[in-house]
This record gives C-alpha cells, sequence and structure tokens, in this order.
C-alpha cells in the first residue's frame, strides 16, 4: 500500500481539486485527507481516524454510509451492463423502473424525467428547454432568467451565472448576460429591520415584480430557486414568501424552475421541498439524494404543461437536439432504484421530518443565548448558527477573522464535519437522513465545544 506521504506529494503534483486555495494547496498548507471507507453517518481517513459526517459529504449522501443494497445493485448492473445510451428511444429496466419511481414521488403536476450527470448540467438542461419552449410558441424575445443572490444552481457557464455568489462570477466573465439577480429572502440580513417575516415576503415579491417590470415582462422566461437556500447560508424563507413569488410568476407568464438538487428525497422531511411549501414548478431539478451519491445522476423532471409544447416541437422541429452521453447512465439508475428503496424501507423521509427539528431545538437550547449566535435556523435536516460580532445592533464580524472556518475546525479536531458555508459566519448542518438522536446530541455538544473555544 502506497504510503500517506507518496500520496500527499502525488496529490499535490497532479490533482486540480475544485473549490480549492490552489496556492495554498500547492504549497502544502492545507492538508491532503484521503478517505477510504464510511458506515452510517461516519467517515474513515486512511490513519484510522473516524469522523462523524454532519453534512453527509456535500448534503448528498442521504442514505449514509456503506450501505451494501446500492453497492450490490450497482455491481450487478455493471456486469450484466455497465453502459448503452438512452438516445432514440434506448434505456435499460433501471432507467425505465427509475423514471417511473420518480414520478410516482413527484408532485402531481410532473410529466417526464430527462436524466443528466449532476446538479449543474440539470440546470444547464432546464435553461435551454425554458428557451426551447419559448421558440417553439413564438416567444423569441423571452429568455432571461432571474435568481437570487445567493442561489446556488451550478458551476457551469449558465448555471454559474445563475448562482448568486460572487465567488462564482469573480474572474470567470460570468454572469452571463441573460441572468439577472434579485433579493434573497433572508430574513435576517433584510435592510430594512422593521419588516416582520411576512412584510419582508411580500416585499421580495414586489421587488420581483419591478424587476420583471424594468426589464419587460416579455423577456422575462423564468425564476429559478431552491426551497430552502443551501450553499447560501442553509436559509428557510418567511411564511408566505413561496405563494407572493408564485403570483407574480403567475401574472407575467413566467416559469419556475425549483432547484431541489439538496431538498429532494427527503432532507425538508417531505418527499419534495415543492411539496413541502406549495410550489407548483414547471421543472424540478434533481441529483444528490436521488442517488445518495452512490453514482453520479441527476435529472429534470417537466410538468405536464411544459412536456406538451416540447413534445409538439418536435414533431415540427425533428428531434430535441440535446443529450448526453451519459443520460440515464445504467449504473446510475440502478443506485438511484436502490436507494429509493432504501429511502422507502428505512423510513428515511419520517425520519428526517422528526430528527431534524430535533437538531435544531437541541442547536436552539445550547447556543441561541450565546452573545454571537445571530441564529439558530433550519428546515428538516437543513440546519445553521449563524454568528456575529454583535446581536443587539446586529453587526457581522469582518470576514478576516474567518470565525465560521474556525468553529468548522475545532469540530473537525473533535471529530465532527459540519461546513464553514462560503459567504457569511454560518456552519450548516445537513447530516445523512438516518442519524439518529444520540448522534444529534453528540455532534450540539461538540458544536457547544467549538464556539467556547472560538468565541469563548
Ligand atoms: N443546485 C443546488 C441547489 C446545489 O446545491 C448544487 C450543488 N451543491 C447544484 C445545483 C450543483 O450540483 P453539482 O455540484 O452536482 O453540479
Amino acid at each position: 500500500m502506497l504510503n500517506n506521504d507518496q500520496l500527499a506529494e502525488w496529490d499535490r503534483e497532479n490533482f486540480f481539486h475544485p473549490s480549492t486555495h490552489l496556492a495554498q494547496h500547492a504549497r502544502g498548507e492545507t492538508p491532503t485527507r484521503v478517505i477510504s471507507s464510511g458506515d452510517g453517518v461516519h467517515i474513515t481517513d486512511r490513519d484510522g481516524r473516524r469522523m462523524l459526517d454532519a453534512f453527509a459529504g456535500l448534503y448528498c449522501v442521504n442514505v449514509g454510509y456503506g450501505r451494501t443494497e446500492i453497492a450490490e445493485a450497482i455491481s450487478k448492473q455493471a456486469h450484466e451492463l455497465a453502459y448503452y445510451h438512452s438516445y432514440v428511444g434506448h434505456g435499460t429496466e433501471a432507467s425505465i423502473t427509475l423514471s417511473k419511481m420518480i414520478l410516482d414521488r413527484a408532485p402531481d403536476n410532473m410529466s417526464k424525467v430527462y436524466f443528466g450527470q449532476s446538479g449543474s448540467d440539470a440546470n444547464e438542461t432546464n435553461i435551454k428547454l425554458v428557451w426551447y419552449y419559448n421558440n417553439i410558441l413564438g416567444r423569441t424575445e423571452k429568455k432571461k432568467i432571474i435568481s437570487r443572490w445567493r442561489g446556488y444552481h451550478g458551476s457551469g457557464l449558465m448555471t454559474g451565472s445563475l448562482t448568486g455568489l460572487e465567488l462564482f462570477h469573480n474572474k470567470f466573465d460570468l454572469p452571463l448576460s441573460q441572468v439577472i439577480h434579485t433579493e434573497a429572502p433572508y430574513y435576517l440580513r433584510r435592510k430594512d429591520t422593521a419588516m416582520s417575516p411576512a412584510e419582508f415576503a411580500a416585499d421580495c415579491a414586489a421587488k420581483l415584480e419591478e424587476l420583471i417590470l424594468a426589464e419587460g415582462p416579455d423577456t422575462v422566461a423564468a425564476f429559478i430557486g431552491e426551497p430552502v437556500l443551501g450553499t447560501g447560508g442553509i436559509v428557510p424563507p418567511p411564511e408566505g414568501y413561496w405563494e407572493a413569488i408564485q403570483a407574480v410568476l403567475k401574472k407575467y407568464d413566467i416559469l419556475l424552475i425549483a432547484d431541489e438538487v439538496v431538498t429532494g428525497f427527503g432532507r425538508l422531511g417531505s418527499m419534495f421541498g415543492s411539496d413541502h411549501y406549495g410550489i407548483e414548478a414547471d421543472i424540478i431539478t434533481i441529483a444528490k439524494g436521488l442517488t445518495s451519491a452512490y453514482a453520479p445522476l441527476s435529472g429534470s423532471i417537466v410538468s405536464d404543461k411544459v412536456w406538451k409544447v416540447l413534445e409538439n416541437g418536435t414533431d415540427e422541429n425533428g428531434p430535441i437536439g440535446h443529450g448526453w452521453t451519459y443520460s440515464a447512465h445504467p449504473i446510475g439508475a440502478a443506485a438511484g432504484v436502490a436507494n429509493l428503496n432504501l429511502i422507502d424501507e428505512m423510513g428515511l423521509v419520517e425520519n428526517s421530518g422528526k430528527t431534524g427539528p430535533y437538531l435544531q431545538k437541541a442547536l436552539t437550547e445550547a447556543l441561541a443565548d450565546h452573545p454571537n449566535v445571530a441564529e439558530v435556523r433550519g428546515e428538516g435536516l437543513m440546519c445553521a448558527v449563524e454568528f456575529a460580532d454583535t446581536t443587539e445592533p446586529l453587526g457581522f464580524f469582518d470576514a478576516s477573522r474567518k470565525i465560521g472556518p474556525s468553529i468548522s475546525a475545532a469540530m473537525a479536531s473533535r471529530d465532527v464535519i459540519a461546513r464553514a458555508m462560503p459567504q457569511g459566519d454560518i456552519i450548516g448542518f445537513a447530516p445523512p437522513l438516518c442519524i439518529t438522536e444520540a448522534e444529534v446530541d453528540h455532534v450540539v455538544g461538540v458544536t457547544v465545544e467549538a464556539v467556547k473555544e472560538v468565541l469563548g
């Protein structure tokens, strides 16, 4: 077996890591961590160090690590047929079965699922479908896409543009010109401190309407949003937000894309965030929880309304000119079927609906009174603690103090992984949906110790 020093050297010399400080890593200032196995909510590195992963990788390992049912389904598929494409009507038992299983679970107005590999490519597909849809309808000017500041929708050219975090735009010449951003429903950081949550929700919808009117409703094609903002800080919307936003979109005939890459398949305690918040989307993006990351697979679920137009369009225009080599990859599809069965068998949607509130309550009881805790928030098994220099009046820490990353590091030194979210001093929790209350108690205990170490 290779020793760790050799691997670390090869890593620095050869491996271009995503979302990593390139120069620091090349200089060896950030460690190479070689993860070698996982079981339930734990991962273990090559040195035998076992850590509780309270972020499920990148909020994706929903059924937990080491599930042999999925590994066996993947192995069986790889032995029988590792690959065949899904162009011109081809498929496998796994891909056809999975499309039915997804539609059986999706909101009633959904009609078909198009498969991709990642959340990013699924959202790229979605924008192409929206443009195709409007071209077929003869609305050739209706092309702009509105997303929110702090939204996260991927790292491609279009999806990196939709992502409303500057880090993902800087030096990449993004966002593209067809993308416009509107205010995030981030109540803690609202500008007008006098607004109630309900007033703030209405204000977000009013700002959206102003933007649509300023751009020209005939030029705006779609609005994309995560039911609960994820990478932008784990921020559930204020009550009434989605209702108010949807009323505006309906008024101007603008399609709604619900990006459920994180919220799909149980994270909020419901199968889909759309059901949870009464969102009637035209397209839903799925990825992560679809296979619990045992194999890369994503999907765009399109509604009856969108499907009918696309279907008619191909009669006039020929086959739809959009396909990936790996659309509906058999190994991903086999993982998806086994994963969705496991979610049902293990009762994980229900567990998320119970353990999520338990986690939020425990974090609130342990931390809400701390002078530097601005907010404990969450929905289902998506929770966050946001830290601030002062809470009355609210004054945020200077980013250079790196409070969030320091707390996350202090937790990691105690073998618990929680994520320092990329903007603001926010620690995010999104563990596998199989986490138990005892494991939650451990996570909360470690969080308290880490906060004490960093902030006193
Ligand atoms: N949408 C959302 C809401 C996400 O959280 C992510 C990834 N974190 C993506 C899209 C992009 O998915 P991927 O990284 O698989 O491309």
